[in-house]
């Protein structure tokens, strides 16, 4: 298949040819027809299958399409991952494939000054990239609503267990809207894992790669 039989529009589809993507991967074509039609996900994929496009692609499609509201933005998605680096490559490919539209994206994280995220916060984004521990502390202090989240992703669940941010991954999951389309990505499957997914997901649509 190609891109421009999955769904997309030509905004997105001049930015994947940017980019220098000529197909979809096996992931993408299965999961981006799954996402635009906002049902609930869950992907096993490893790394390197080309996870982060397939829900960064229809995730800003669907964020393109809501109307623009007046006022300061509030934040519509989120993604949750376990690390500072694949924090930041996952903002850069919101950037990336998200080029021809206005959808703002940030990259929180711990281990740095909070000041410059604060700041950024407080000028509106639509789409929030975050690691568990910086995005409860920045709840905490009253920086971050997630009462507006309309997408939520979970990434690398299983890598988030051995790292011990579990308890924290479910405090944020508490702190979602119930009303929501939730992805859901692991490379492994482990008992824990599937019970975390059921807690997260309503009726998702099964992906394997
Ligand atoms: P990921 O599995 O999300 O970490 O992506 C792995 C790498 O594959 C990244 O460097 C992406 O830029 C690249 N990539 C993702 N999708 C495609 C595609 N359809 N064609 C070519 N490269 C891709």
């Amino acid at each position: 298949k190609q891109f421009n039989q999955l769904g997309l529009i030509d905004p997105i589809l001049k930015a994947l040819e940017a980019e220098g993507y000529t197909h979809p991967t096996p992931i993408q074509e299965q999961a981006i027809p799954i996402v635009l039609q906002e049902k609930d996900l869950l992907g096993c994929a490893q790394t390197g299958t080309g996870k982060t496009a397939a829900f960064a692609i229809p995730m800003l499609q669907l964020l393109s399409a809501k109307p623009a509201t007046r006022g300061p933005k509030k934040i519509q998605a989120l993604i949750l991952t376990p690390t500072r680096e694949l924090a930041i490559q996952i903002g850069e490919s919101f950037t990336a494939y998200g080029r021809n539209l206005s959808v703002s994206n940030l990259v929180i994280f711990g281990g740095v000054p909070q000041g410059p995220q604060v700041k950024a916060l407080r000028s509106g984004v639509d789409i929030l990239v975050a690691t568990p521990g910086r995005l409860l502390d920045l709840i905490g202090q009253g920086f971050i609503s997630l009462q507006d989240i309309n997408i939520f992703v979970l990434d690398e669940a299983d890598r988030m267990l051995d790292m011990g941010f579990i308890h924290d991954v479910k405090k944020v999951v508490q702190r979602l809207p119930a009303q929501r389309q939730s992805l859901f990505f692991s490379a492994t499957m482990p008992p824990e894992i599937q019970k975390l997914a059921n807690t997260i997901l309503v009726k998702p649509e099964k992906v394997e790669v």
